[in-house]
């Protein structure tokens, strides 16, 4: 057990262990949370009732999680002293214990960290972003049919742009390096012809390793196994029309890992047609239970989940790809204070709303904290404890459609309905499981 400078552990509880990435979840796990900045003092008392209740409702006394409260963000701070953004207590206990949750967190300004959601996916290495993207029935949508998408995007979280390896214009090494881009390594490279980098440029760099790309899509088929009927499905999200050795590579790496890894699990789409042709006089149709696994160039995604979004299930892609894909496919079903997220590795995972702190509305007791109490039915799910996530979210969708909801879904109703508060929306999911 580590030693914590500041940090109080519950009286009882176990640790949650990872055997090949799969968690190991005993009944009473200590689980970790990051309460969040702004919002966070809202959202995470709510979330905290509903997913005790759902426990409480679903295993009586025989599972519960023993919360323990660690810090991140301005609350660090306060607690820990100027810039201690992610404090050496907390780093601890998430690696300790494994598993944690968080509300969103404000990006620091000054003390040298770029984003704290950023540097946790990447101190744990949390290299799958997973966002599922699905409609409760009675959400308000700019979409005619938002049912028809139900999507769950796996965002590769440790590599590409993201990485953040850029230099600024007209800096020293930025100079540097065009200079050797121009005068040495493009005149080698007979692909780029006599092309240069314009004076005056910034230069960001953008690593895909097939190491990096493999282990998230193996992550997004194995997921997929888990699904039934159509939704067996992954699509590899990419732009390697364009970039090709990068977008183009994960796309190529994701086909290569489904052929050698385990030829009889995989179909790609160019031979789905044919297998279905044949499949009543061959095989008895059994390729059905096999996964799917085709691809598609990122813009064209973005048009298809709207026009054809119910011939998509997981969609796996790199880590700006999956930034913007899932941010569109949650406006689709209602907006991001209904999306949830997880980051997950082989050792560690962390859930987490996928929207800021919303400062403006910090401590009215106002804001939707649905986004934070999906994270947790993703926890409940990975944990294994299905029937307390299903309480949930058919309370959730219940809630929603009696039109009993908070501001940011109630202003989109018609007719307009009087919202609750955050505090009470928890309340009204708990009176329906
Ligand atoms: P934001 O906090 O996501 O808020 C933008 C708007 O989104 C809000 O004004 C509100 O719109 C709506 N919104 C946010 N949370 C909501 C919720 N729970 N329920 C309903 N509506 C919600 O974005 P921001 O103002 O650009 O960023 C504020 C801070 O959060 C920044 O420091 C940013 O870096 C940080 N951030 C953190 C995370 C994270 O921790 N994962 C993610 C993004 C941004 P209306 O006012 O129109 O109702």
């Amino acid at each position: 057990m580590p030693k914590f400078e500041k940090l109080t552990l519950p009286n009882e509880g176990e640790i949650i262990t990872f055997n090949q990435g799969k968690p190991n979840v005993p009944n009473n796990p200590i689980v970790p949370f990051i309460r969040g900045d702004g919002t966070g003092v809202d959202i995470w008392p709510a979330t905290q009732i509903v997913l005790d209740s759902a426990i409480k409702k679903s295993y009586g006394d025989e599972r519960k999680i023993n919360w323990f409260k660690v810090y991140a963000g301005d609350e660090a701070c306060e607690l820990y002293g100027t810039y201690n953004y992610l404090p050496q207590d907390t780093i601890e206990a998430i690696k300790h214990f494994g598993v944690a949750i968080k509300g969103p967190l404000t990006t620091p300004i000054g003390g040298g960290i770029r984003s704290l959601n950023v540097a946790l996916r990447q101190i744990f290495d949390l290299y799958s972003c997973v966002r599922p993207c699905k409609y409760y029935s009675g959400t308000p949508s700019p979409h005619k049919n938002p049912q028809n998408l139900d999507v769950i995007v796996y965002r590769e979280n440790t590599e590409d742009i993201y990485m953040g390896i850029e230099w600024e214009a007209e800096d020293n090494n930025c100079l540097e390096l065009i200079n050797h881009l121009n005068n040495v390594v493009i005149p080698k490279s007979k692909n780029l012809k006599n092309r240069s980098i314009p004076d005056g440029s910034g230069i960001g760099i953008k690593p895909v390793s097939k190491s990096g790309s493999q282990r998230h899509i193996r992550k997004a088929i194995e997921h997929a196994k888990r699904l039934s009927g159509d939704k067996r499905h992954v699509t590899l999200v990419h732009k390697g029309n364009i970039m090709k050795y990068t977008e183009g590579a994960f796309r190529d790496w994701g086909y290569e890992l489904k052929l050698t890894n385990n030829k009889k699990a995989f179909i790609c789409e160019e031979i789905k047609e044919v297998i279905a042709s044949i499949s009543n006089s061959h095989g008895d149709g059994k390729w059905r239970e096999l996964i799917l696994v085709d691809d598609r160039i990122a813009d064209s995604i973005f048009q298809q989940i709207q026009t054809r979004p119910q011939e998509y299930s997981i969609l796996a892609t790199l880590n700006l790809n999956g930034d913007y894909v899932s941010d569109a496919a949650a406006a689709i079903v209602g907006g991001l204070g209904m999306a949830p997220g997880a980051n997950i590795g082989d050792n560690a995972a962390i859930f987490e709303a996928t929207h800021g702190t919303a400062p403006k509305h910090a401590g009215l007791n106002k804001i939707n904290p649905g986004s934070v109490i999906l994270s947790g039915v993703m926890m409940l799910e990975y944990f294994g404890w299905d029937e307390a996530a299903n309480l949930i979210t058919n309370g959730l969708s219940k809630a929603i459609e009696q039109k009993k909801v908070t501001y940011d879904l109630a202003r989109l109703m018609e007719p307009k309905v009087e919202p609750l508060s955050c505090s009470s929306f928890a309340e009204e999911i708990i009176s329906n499981f």
